[in-house]
């Protein structure tokens, strides 16, 4: 008989367990939904696998979450006959965290008050660990599929962990075995009734059938039936049933702010189902910019990294099903794949066109939606010459009279000052830092306005953006200003400098500064300080030259 080996979990786990424990997060029921999520996902990788290794399903290949209540021991055991883990990816998956963006994501929660941090922590999606809510120790016992070994997890959740090896005659022949010792105060969830009611509200429509033992040894009782929800029509699912779905396959815990649910017939055939959050995923910022839309063939999950949306659309999450793949094609063929392109391009124009009837149906829900993925969309203006110009229509910006609100370009455009040919715009980190900008101030003074562009992708269509209706953009604080053209609003006599004086002035200064300078104009751009700095005509502008400067070149 091997004993034990103990582990210690990854310090990153120990604080996300900490702060689960002491329920930053209140709402406990919901590491039912984790385990079902996990246990269904370890369903569709064995089908997957099972495509080149038929041996792995063997007589038993239906895939199956089996939920045993045990009232008396205070039990609960969660079962699937998925892929199981082997010993060295049970350490890898059960002791530490893989996902990219943990770390800063555990600090936000640190530094913010409890409410938020229960929101956030929500967003995160809390996973396995989540069990330790309910559970004061927790067995996982797993076998993996095509091995001759099976092992024992168990951890109390406070620190630790052990690792052993099992007897193979006591487990499954494949899968996954979590037994829950439950916490005295979480009893409840030996209750039928009780999870029951929480697995159909949470994962009622999770791809795999979820059955229920309602004591050891009674016969198992099927409660949700395994089928596909998308392969349902559109009039056959309710909202709170794509909700639902949405928990399970974004692992978010808001309500979907925009659903696209449609089936592509003809050429090729698939169906997508896609969701804009109804908050922002905690990865979106994530500098490997990377989508998370599932890929399916005929219902066998294949992968979630196939880019099956422009980088631009990341914070999209949902399916597409198709029947044109075969099931063996590889994932590294996928990306290739022509079907895939047409598939992309697609689901890409119907979110699109979701997100501009949004905008034209309801202004708030759109202004929501923009607040939380604008500054992503904004990215396709430059990534996706064929979208330009709808993304640009679909932009909206803080400019110098829209007050607490928001402009279109159309917007701008519509009430652009006789004879003003360019969109003005000015860039930086920060909306008062831009309101407090000496170079805003002749614009001001003129009622032209002025877009304030604030996120760090500004910069880069900004420069790249030809036009919008025939209207090229301009910074402002790059180049001569023009303004002279346009009557100030408040016309106040300024005095003009007597002849020469200007020229003498100009020449002075240029010379005294001439090795940090290389050039000085008389501006209209300026009413209330003496000088700013611009940048030359052609080149960047200020706010592009700091954001190359600070990356170094
Ligand atoms: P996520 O599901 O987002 O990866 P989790 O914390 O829920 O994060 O799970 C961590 C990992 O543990 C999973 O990615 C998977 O590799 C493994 N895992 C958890 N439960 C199971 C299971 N029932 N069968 C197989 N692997 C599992
Ligand atoms: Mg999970």
């Amino acid at each position: 008989e091997q004993t034990a080996e103990s582990h210690v979990f990854e310090a990153d786990v120990a604080r996300l367990l900490h702060m689960m424990v002491h329920s930053v997060y209140s709402d406990r029921n919901v590491f039912l939904r984790e385990l079902i999520s996990n246990a269904a996902d370890a369903c569709e990788k064995l089908r997957y696998e099972a495509i080149e290794k038929p041996s792995f399903l063997g007589a038993d290949a239906e895939g199956r979450i089996t939920l045993t209540l045990d009232e008396e021991n205070r039990q609960l055991v969660v079962e699937d006959n998925g892929i199981g883990m082997s010993r060295d990816e049970m350490i890898e998956a059960l002791g530490t965290i893989a996902r990219s963006g943990t770390r800063a994501f555990l600090e936000r929660i640190e530094a913010s008050k409890a409410a938020e941090g229960a929101q956030l922590i929500g967003q995160f999606g809390v996973g396995f660990y989540s069990c330790f809510m309910v559970a004061e120790r927790v067995d996982v016992i797993s076998h993996r599929a095509g091995s001759q070994e099976a092992w024992i997890w168990a951890s109390d959740g406070k620190g630790s962990y052990s690792v052993s090896p099992a007897n193979l005659a006591e487990v499954p022949s494949r899968g996954t075995r979590i037994v829950l010792h439950l916490m005295e105060d979480a009893k409840q969830y030996t209750s039928r009734w009780t999870v029951e009611r929480i697995v159909k509200e949470q994962s009622g429509h999770v791809p795999v059938a979820i059955r229920v033992v309602e004591k050891p040894g009674s016969e198992p009782v099927q409660i949700t039936d395994g089928s596909a929800l998308w392969t349902k029509s559109k009039s056959e699912v309710t909202k709170e049933e794509y909700a639902d779905f949405y928990r399970g396959v974004s692992g978010q815990y808001d309500e979907p702010a925009l659903t696209v649910h449609f089936r592509a017939e003809g050429r090729h055939e698939y169906t997508a189902l896609a969701f804009i959050p109804g908050t922002q995923p905690f990865d979106m910022l994530d500098p490997e910019r990377k989508g998370r839309m599932k890929l399916y063939a005929k219902r066998v999950f294949i992968t979630d990294d196939a880019e099956l949306l422009p980088r631009y659309l990341r914070f999209v999450r949902g399916l597409v099903d198709t029947a044109d793949l075969p099931l063996n094609v590889s994932r590294e063929m996928i990306q290739e794949s022509p079907i895939l392109m047409a598939i992309r391009k697609g689901v890409t124009s119907r979110i699109i066109t979701a997100i501009e009837k949004l905008s034209e149906s309801d202004a708030e829900a759109f202004l929501k939606f923009w607040e939380n993925f604008g500054a992503v969309l904004k990215e396709g203006i430059y990534d996706d010459l064929e979208r330009r110009a709808q993304l640009m229509a679909l932009a909206r910006f803080r400019t110098s009279t829209s007050g607490e609100g928001y402009r279109s370009l159309a917007e701008y455009v519509k009430d652009i000052k006789e004879g003003q040919n360019a969109i003005y715009y000015l860039a930086g980190s920060s909306l008062d830092q831009l309101k407090a900008s000496p170079q805003l101030e002749g614009f001001l003074a003129r009622g032209i306005e002025v877009l304030f562009l604030t996120d760090s992708v500004d910069s880069f269509w900004a420069m790249n953006a030809p036009e919008f209706e025939g209207k090229a953009f301009k910074s402002i604080t790059q180049g001569a200003a023009d303004l002279a053209q346009f009557p100030k609003l408040d016309r106040q006599a300024t005095q003009e400098p007597e002849t020469g004086t200007m020229a003498k002035f100009l020449a002075f200064t240029k010379q005294t500064l001439a090795d940090h300078i290389a050039d000085v104009r008389a501006s209209d751009r300026l009413t209330e300080s003496a000088v700013c700095l611009v940048a030359p005509e052609d080149g960047y502008d200020r706010q592009m030259e700091k954001i190359l400067r600070n990356a170094g070149r």
